[in-house]
């Protein structure tokens, strides 16, 4: 059992790794319809071979229901190990901090969701252990969170002193900038352990497929604090993020 490779990114005093629990971590279910053509009586993981109902859309023995990999996202400041603060705390600590600075929100949030949802394979398909036929190579897991941090450094720069505000959090107070940092890489663990939008867009070609867990789910929660006609969110999905 290979695990996917650690990558650490570092602002200011802080690092965040992104680690693969593999088989000892809380594995997920894999949500991907794999066998959605009902074509195919081998289970799909490579190398496994097990026959399965030709009418299992999952394409997954059970043996291999749930993921093998396991994304989590490791803080340290001062290299001390550090708990991260949740989706939900992040999320409340920017949206009370916007309101006092009338910084709008929704810009980085709207960014955030056009580059994650849809754009981040599984875990199980970042570790190459199903093929997929006729999508493009895929990129890693570091470009991919290189790409997000891209993104939150055109709201929150660098150069800017700003993006080094302490906001508070359950977990103790975070300079925006790396709440911004770690809330990514939240995502990108979150999607890939969770979702099933991006094999639904690519691979099924027919994105209105998924069941918009993973990441989606984090943005809901940010849409339903900010927006005032409502977005439903099961109990379920709440205690998760
Ligand atoms: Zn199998």
């Amino acid at each position: 059992m290979t695990a996917l490779s650690t990558f650490t990114r570092i602002i200011a005093d802080w690092e965040i790794s992104i680690k693969d629990n593999s088989v000892v971590g809380r594995n997920k279910s894999n949500p991907n319809k794999l066998n959605y053509l009902k074509d195919d009586r081998t289970c799909k993981i490579i190398g496994c071979g097990n026959q399965i109902n030709v009418r299992r859309t999952s394409g997954l023995c059970n043996n291999h229901l749930n993921h093998e990999h396991d994304l989590l996202l490791e803080l340290k400041y001062n290299g001390v190990i550090k708990g991260a603060p949740t989706h939900k705390e992040i999320i409340d600590a920017l949206v009370k901090w916007s309101i006092t600075r009338n910084y709008n929100l929704i810009p980085l949030f709207s960014s955030l969701s056009f580059n994650v949802l849809g754009n981040i394979p599984d875990v199980t398909t970042l570790a190459e252990k199903v093929i997929h036929l006729g999508i493009p190579a895929l990129l890693d897991l570091e470009d991919i969170f290189d790409n997000l941090i891209e993104v939150i450094e055109n709201f929150f720069p660098k150069e800017n002193n700003s993006s080094f505000q302490p906001l508070i959090t359950p977990k103790g107070d975070f300079p925006v900038i790396v709440l911004a940092h770690i809330y990514v890489g939240l995502l990108l663990c979150e999607e890939s352990n969770r979702g099933d939008r991006w094999f639904c867009r690519m691979v099924r070609k027919d994105e209105s497929r998924t069941t918009q867990s993973g990441a989606g789910m984090s943005i809901g929660y940010f849409a339903k604090k900010t927006f005032p006609w409502g977005v439903e969110m099961k109990d379920e999905v709440l205690y998760r993020l």
